[in-house]
């Protein structure tokens, strides 16, 4: 198969979207994990008509027939049974979170009243009935959705789901990931390599961006050995789900991913994106259905197709609803004289009209990974152009902790 554009890519990745089922979790395990059920409210919120501040709840009624000073007839503190006046001259004295008695209907607090004795009189002050009172039902009615399905359990999500008894919450399965990493001359990053060898960083960063998404991998570092190769992949795929590789798929002598996967029954499904960085990633399915996404093994093209391809896959078959795209406007005048669709590395800042603005790293080609960490994107520039001028608005695929 020839090369494909990225959208060709991008369009042949989304016929895969999977799903890996759904299981219980304990609702404070599962901060960051997609819900995978509606959530009801258990009783009104609130279940009662509930002060909003500390005072004296009275009847609007005999407010309004001129009465100004009320007997407290007694003291209610939150969680109590609702107190109820007898006459209209009466008052509950009442605290925040209190719930009214059918009898009083507005609530007035300490500071717009002076108290003498048992009897509170309210001073010249604007009252309204029904004010200070949040009343049944007025933010969800029993039975009503709180929070639906394909959402992030944010902290706000787990608070609400604790609110309304909810301790068991059923989220999506995530898949089982395997990071794999090649190349004969990457040594483990507590290891000294000699002058010609490099210490391994894909898999510690891979593994990293799953973590953003609190997802757990395994992680294993292969020979560039046909026959090890096989035995490795082979039980992979046996044991996950999906198979994350750097490395090994380019056009050395020593890359040999592709015709180890093709041995092992995953169907190429493309090899070569119209891309800089990543133009040698490989993506698969073997008929078992475990997909493979193989990455060229330089860092700054594992990152980018990482995010442009994996990313956007797994949030689908995690059951999240697509996240908008973000644009931004460039900063800087960008030439690409390469028929390839360029992802360049920038910095995002909002201006102060709200703009999205992305300012270019001067990075040294594809193979430099240390501006990584001073840039917050990659800025997608078409294909069809080579001149990119200072103030055109491109997509922007973000990078860094979510
Ligand atoms: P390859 O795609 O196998 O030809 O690898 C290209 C280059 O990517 C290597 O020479 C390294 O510079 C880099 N590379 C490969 N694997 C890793 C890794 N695990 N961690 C960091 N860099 C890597
Ligand atoms: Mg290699």
């Amino acid at each position: 198969m020839e090369m494909v554009t990225v959208e060709q890519a991008e369009a042949i990745i989304t016929l895969q979207y999977k799903q890996f089922g759904t299981e219980p979790v304990f609702y404070e395990a599962a901060l960051g994990r997609v819900l995978a059920e509606d959530l009801f409210a258990d009783r009104d919120l609130p279940p009662f008509n509930r002060s909003t501040v500390d005072g004296i709840a009275l009847a609007f009624s005999a407010y309004a027939n001129g009465l100004r000073a009320f007997t407290i007839k007694a003291i209610q503190a939150a969680g109590e049974t609702p107190q109820a006046i007898d006459t209209g001259n009466e008052c509950i004295e009442i605290m925040t979170g209190a719930a009214l008695d059918d009898s009083v209907d507005t609530v007035i607090r300490y500071e717009d009243i002076d108290i003498a004795g048992n009897t509170a009189t309210i001073r010249d002050i604007d009252v309204k009935k029904g004010q200070n009172v949040h009343l049944r039902g007025k933010d969800k009615q029993r039975g009503e959705t709180v929070a639906n399905a394909s959402r992030i359990i944010t902290p706000a999500l787990l608070g609400l789901a604790a609110s309304i008894g909810k301790t068991e919450l059923l989220v999506t399965k995530p898949p089982r990931i395997a990071i794999i990493t090649t190349g004969d001359e990457m040594v483990p990053a507590d290891e000294t390599p000699t002058p010609y060898q490099l210490r391994r960083s894909n898999g510690a960063m891979i593994n990293a961006v799953l973590k953003t998404y609190h997802l757990q991998a395994d992680q294993f570092h292969l020979e560039d050995n046909i026959g090890r190769m096989r035995n490795e992949l082979a039980r992979c795929l046996q044991e996950y789900d999906v198979l994350l590789l750097s490395g090994g798929v380019s056009m050395g002598r020593f890359d040999h991913v592709p015709q180890v996967l093709d041995e092992l029954g995953v169907k190429k499904l493309f090899h070569k994106v119209q891309q800089r960085p990543g133009k040698p990633f490989w993506f698969g399915v073997h008929k078992d259905q475990q997909l493979v996404f193989a990455f060229p093994g330089n860092p700054v093209s594992v990152f980018l197709c990482l995010h442009r391809y994996f990313i956007p896959w797994l949030e689908a078959s995690l059951g999240l609803k697509p996240s908008p795209p973000l644009y931004a406007m460039l900063q800087n005048d960008i030439y690409f004289p390469h028929p390839l669709q360029y992802f360049a590395q920038v910095k995002l800042h909002v201006d102060d009209s709200a703009q999205w603005q992305a300012t270019i790293a001067n990075t040294n080609g594809s193979g430099d990974f240390s501006h990584l960490i001073h840039t917050d994107a990659f800025i997608e520039l078409p294909l069809e152009k080579n001149a990119f001028k200072q103030g055109e608005i491109y997509r922007v695929w973000r990078y860094g902790m979510v």
